[in-house]
Parts: structure tokens; C-alpha cells; sequence
């Protein structure tokens, strides 16, 4: 996927720039900055093309980034299909614990019925959890994989 969080970063405080070089310094498309001067981003008044001063526009992309995160709260996941926030279904989550401290919380978004992850620690598995049930699951051990893996190349690596 694209990466639609323009970044400001680029974008020097006291310069202005036409459409193109916006533009070119947010990794947008030309046609975006005209879409954003539409819908709310301050052109320089009177000017003709429309010209736009930095400060202005590292404002606009860093008000508009921090109006975009959607913390999930307790007991709510974020689906990436749908892009927002979810209970899971059936008010249930798995916890697969990778490592000692960490893992990650699994349940199925309602709405399109996909796979959605949060990470979180053990030891804040409830905070993040809220009331859902949560059932504990391990991964498989992972040396199993790989020495059954080796056993079949050999074997067949083998002239029969
Ligand atoms: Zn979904």
C-alpha cells in the first residue's frame, strides 16, 4: 500500500512554493496539493498560480496526520481493511506470546471478517484486551520446521 501520510519533514519553514514544488517536497501528487488548497491549506493570498509558504503547509500536513491516529482504547483492534477500529467478533481474541515479554493479541474484524493484530506486552494484555476473552496460544515450535525441512531437501537432493 502507498503511504498516504505526506510527510512535512522535507518542507523548509520560510520558503514558499508553487503547486509542483509542494508537490515534489511532500511526495504527493501534484493534483493532491491542488485537492488540499481546496480543502483547507492556506494559499498566499492574491497570487496567481496559487503559491503556498512552507510553515503553512508543514501545519496543514501535521494537523491533518495528528487528526488522522485513531487509538484503539481496550478491547479494540485496528482493522487494516477497513482502517478503523474495531471490537472483534464474537467479543474474543487470541494472545500468541512470541518471546518472553511480548506477543501480539489476534481476533476477527466484524465488519470484512479479517485477521486483525495488536502488540502488546504480557503484562499489559488486560489494558489492551479490556473485557474480551482472551485465550492464550503458543507458537509452534520452530526447530520442528526446520529439521523436517532439511530432512526432506536431502532426501531429496538424494539420486533415487
Ligand atoms: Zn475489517
Amino acid at each position: 500500500m502507498a503511504n498516504r501520510r505526506h510527510s512535512a519533514r522535507r518542507v523548509k519553514r520560510l520558503r514558499s512554493y508553487n503547486v509542483r514544488e509542494a508537490a515534489k517536497v511532500t511526495g504527493a501528487t501534484a493534483g493532491t496539493i491542488r485537492h488540499l488548497l481546496k480543502n483547507g491549506l492556506e494559499p498566499v493570498a492574491g497570487c496567481f498560480p496559487a503559491i503556498v509558504r512552507g510553515i503553512d503547509l508543514i501545519d496543514f500536513l501535521n494537523r491533518r496526520s495528528a487528526s488522522r491516529k485513531r487509538p484503539c482504547g481496550p478491547g479494540r483492534m485496528f482493522c487494516l481493511r477497513c482502517k478503523e477500529p474495531k471490537r472483534p467478533a464474537f467479543d474474543e481474541v487470541e494472545f500468541w506470546q512470541d518471546g518472553t515479554k511480548l506477543g501480539s493479541l489476534r481476533g476477527l474484524c466484524p465488519t470484512c471478517t479479517g485477521v486483525m493484530h495488536r502488540r502488546t506486552s504480557v503484562s499489559r494484555i488486560k489494558a489492551a484486551a479490556g473485557n474480551l476473552r482472551i485465550s492464550i496460544k503458543s507458537e509452534e515450535p520452530r526447530q520442528d520446521c526446520s529439521v523436517s525441512g532439511r530432512h526432506l531437501f536431502r532426501n531429496k537432493a538424494e539420486p533415487c
